[in-house]
């Protein structure tokens, strides 16, 4: 039985670190990320820190917002709507305007901005382009790295006639401009897999403009009230871009389930993540780079272009993660003073201890070690035998740091201190017969022992009046009086408590119970150089994310798995597995009803992607006609007023034809509904085979089609009809069927959608009332 209560504690001990990081986590920061653009792959790497728990691990909850139509992305940070976004290279004129805005990485080494023109026009290199119709964004910002290109070549803003870009590729398509600015990542391949065209690309890179795209950037107070916070999420964030390259296929995937809000589909996501990579590790190997020579390359560039005139700081303006900014005064002090003392105290595992040959061992020893490196300065611990005189010692400035202590009132008075860098729950330590406490109140007339000199002691005499509390010399003395039953426990941080039992007293000792209070340790400094806190904190807030982590693995988490002995665990398995049961049930019912809640969450999720999809697929069919699969009345209502918005503002042409059926009653009637179906079916596939991609074919009701023909005059667009009249004509159908058609035509001049319809329809009822089976073409309206 002894060795069950053995195993037993060692699985408590377990449970309890798991409770204790749990409670840990608990404080997690919530942060805005706005995003430059639409969600697509431009964005991966974001989407897979969140999904894959990147940002999680540094306890960060994130939102990404996408772009909304005429938002302004640099506005949202300094408006702080957003902690983070990304942004372009024009963030540096942003700058020069006074915007405080600071660089995190840059997550394209060069930008996907190009120009694109259609490979078999006459535009084959830059020169070309003199006196053609370009399509640009209008905003001198954006186009700075294409305008630098052209500018490259001597072709200046008048020597191209500028158009506002309608960011509609079929723009170029129809010819109603011959250039347009694009992204290379999106409009080749669109170009290629909708239109079927071959495209010609100008990159500004090929030209030596490599500049910086989707920058990742913040605030400079965000930064300066949150360093260690930027640092995590930009971290976390380029472990999401680096796990994002290196599985594209999962990425795609991910992306076209929960972020798909442009529909793409996965092949062009797949295109997208293909070209982007390129860019990400253009002349670099290294994710983010940002390098402040570039920066100030494309500064020179911009103020060649004229965009800027004053200087940047580009200290303020790139944020570095890693070198320890000191000023002088600060390095002056240190080369003065060639070695700090360290106290620290001398038996407290894991947090620090002097060992046997009265060495600094234990947590604080990694930390003062790598302290001891980026100061570039001694670090000296100095030797003492217990708490009590580390503290004597700092006092009397026989040392400079106290490495790990609590800030209390009574010890301002002679030291000043750093904000919390260690935070570690408290627990109760007693023999292991004693039941599990959930409430240390239920504690009464026993003797409980504290470290003396320890800063919680005040706190927990205050708040629990019925214990006595007795000094301990430390940890080890007070467990050994523990097991000798000379006191009833003792309380100490988890750490240090769950370290010397599983050393010591497995088969003795057990925590019985978990305190609310937690022990929240800074670094000490004495006060008479204040300078000293200043160097410190900054050594703090410059923390690496990563360093935190593994000393978290290195001291707290291994602890359990260090035990050797798994024999005798799988001989009581099954007996624990039965207690596990309990003690889960009763003491962490709060856990189960989260993870209760987190499965309801995730199948609302489940439910909202469902429901996203069956609303993608009825918008779809909201748009299409049952019986014959072409578009309907809706669609077509649509396409005619898109294309009666372009032709008014480009003066181009259009023409539209409405298709009768002749005498499709008699079919009904002769042959059954279910013949007259199969022949709508049909006649929809003829229109469609026959007509242009460029046309979009739709049933206007009943049996009547309708056609809309861009960039179509009248000529050719009865000569269209004519063409499909033939189509039709030699065309046999179901029951061996032949069929005729009457076609109404009309042609755009500044109509409205019903004027141009009542053209078409005028001219089919004309054809009707002559004998069907023919054309006709209505110019203008009568006039009555
Ligand atoms: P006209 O040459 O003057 O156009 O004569 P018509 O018989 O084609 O013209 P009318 O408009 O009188 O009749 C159209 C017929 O089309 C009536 C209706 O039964 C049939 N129809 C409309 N929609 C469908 C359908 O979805 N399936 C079938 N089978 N018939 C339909
Ligand atoms: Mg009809
Ligand atoms: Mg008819």
């Amino acid at each position: 039985m002894k060795s069950i209560f053995f195993k037993l504690t060692i699985i408590l001990l377990l449970i309890n670190t798991l409770f204790a990081n749990s409670r840990i986590r608990e404080n997690n920061e919530n942060v805005i990320l706005q995003l430059q653009w639409k969600n697509q792959f431009q964005f991966a790497g974001y989407y897979i820190a969140k999904e894959k728990g990147f940002y999680k691990d540094y306890k960060i909850n994130v939102t990404i917002k996408q772009r909304e139509y005429g938002q302004n992305v640099v506005n949202e940070v300094l408006n702080k709507k957003a902690h983070f976004a990304t942004g372009r290279s024009s963030l540096i004129i942003d700058r020069v305007d006074g915007k405080k805005v600071v660089l995190l990485a840059s997550i394209f080494q060069s930008s996907p901005d190009i120009l694109i023109a259609l490979k078999n026009s006459n535009i084959k290199n830059l020169q070309d382009l003199k006196n053609k119709r370009v399509m640009i964004t209008g905003n001198a910002k954006n186009d700075i790295v294409l305008k630098s290109m052209l500018f490259s070549k001597k072709i200046q803003d008048k020597d191209i006639i500028v158009q506002k870009h309608t960011f509609d590729l079929a723009d170029l398509v129809y010819g109603n401009t011959d250039v347009m600015a694009s992204y290379i990542s999106n409009e080749p391949f669109i170009l290629k897999n909708k239109y079927h065209l071959e495209s010609k690309i100008f990159d500004p890179k090929d030209y030596g403009f490599d500049f910086y795209s989707d920058i990742l950037f913040t605030h400079e107070d965000f930064v300066k009230k949150n360093p260690m916070l930027v640092k995590k999420f930009k971290q976390a964030s380029l472990k999401g871009w680096e796990y994002a390259f290196e599985n594209i296929n999962e990425t795609v995937n991910i992306i076209y389930e929960k972020y798909n809000t442009q529909n793409k589909s996965k092949k062009a996501l797949l295109y997208e993540a293909k070209e982007l990579k390129k860019l990400a590790f253009y002349n670099t190997k290294k994710l983010g780079e940002i390098k402040k020579e570039k920066v100030e390359k494309i500064y020179n560039f911009y103020k060649l272009m004229g965009e800027v005139n004053k200087e940047i700081d580009y200290d303020k303006f790139i944020f570095k993660s890693n070198a320890l900014q000191l000023n002088s005064t600060q390095l002056q002090y240190l080369e003065n003073k060639k070695r700090l003392k360290l106290c620290i105290d001398p038996n407290w595992l894991p947090f620090e201890k002097f060992d046997k040959n009265k060495k600094h061992v234990g947590l604080t020893k990694d930390y003062y070690d790598m302290f001891s490196k980026k100061l570039k300065i001694d670090i000296k611990p100095v030797y003492t035998n217990s708490w009590n005189q580390t503290l004597e010692f700092i006092k009397e400035k026989k040392c400079d740091i106290l490495s790990l202590a609590m800030q209390t009132k009574k010890r301002e008075e002679y030291l000043n201190f750093t904000s919390s860098y260690v935070t570690v729950p408290l627990v109760l330590a007693t023999k292991i017969n004693i039941p599990f406490v959930d409430n240390l109140m239920q504690i009464k007339n026993k003797k409980v022992g504290i470290v003396s000199g320890y800063a919680f002691e005040e706190t927990l005499k205050n708040h629990y009046k019925d214990i006595e509390f007795v000094s301990i010399k430390n940890i080890k003395d007070g467990l050994k009086k523990v097991a000798e039953e000379k006191i009833f426990g003792v309380i100490s941080s988890i750490a240090d408590i769950s370290f010397e039992i599983r050393n010591n007293y497995t088969n003795e000792l057990k925590i019985t119970a978990k305190l609310d209070e937690k022990l929240e340790m800074a670094i000490g400094l004495r006060k008479d150089e204040p300078i000293l806190k200043d160097i410190f904190q900054k050594l703090l807030d410059n923390l690496n994310p990563k360093f935190i982590t593994d000393i978290q693995n290195k001291y707290f988490s291994s602890q359990v798995e260090k035990y050797k002995d798994y024999t005798l665990f799988w001989q009581t398995t099954i007996f624990f597995l039965f207690i596990i049961t309990i003690i889960l049930y009763w003491s962490y019912k709060l856990k189960i009803e989260k993870t209760r809640n987190e499965e309801i969450l995730k199948e609302l999720k489940a439910t909202q992607n469902e429901l996203k999809i069956k609303n993608k697929r009825l918008k779809f069919l909201a748009r299409v006609d049952k019986l014959t699969g072409v578009y309907n009345r809706t669609k077509l209502d649509e396409v005619l007023e898109k294309e009666i918005n372009r032709s008014k503002r480009f003066k181009r042409d259009f023409s539209i034809m409405l298709i009768d059926i002749d005498d499709f009653k008699n079919i009904n009637d002769t042959y059954g509904h279910l013949v007259g179906d199969k022949i709508l079916i049909a006649l929809a596939d003829l229109l469609k085979i026959h007509t242009r991609n460029v046309d979009t074919v739709g049933r206007w009701g009943g049996e009547e089609f309708l056609i809309i023909c861009p960039e179509t005059d009248k000529l050719g667009a009865v000569k269209l009809a004519k063409y499909l009249q033939v189509k039709i004509n030699e065309f046999t159908f179901e029951e061996n069927l032949k069929i005729t058609v009457s076609i109404g035509l009309s042609m755009f001049k500044e109509d409205t959608s019903d004027t141009i319809l009542k053209k078409a329809d005028i001219a089919l009822y004309d054809v009707k009332e002559n004998g069907k089976n023919s054309i006709e073409f209505m110019d203008d309206l009568p006039k009555d």
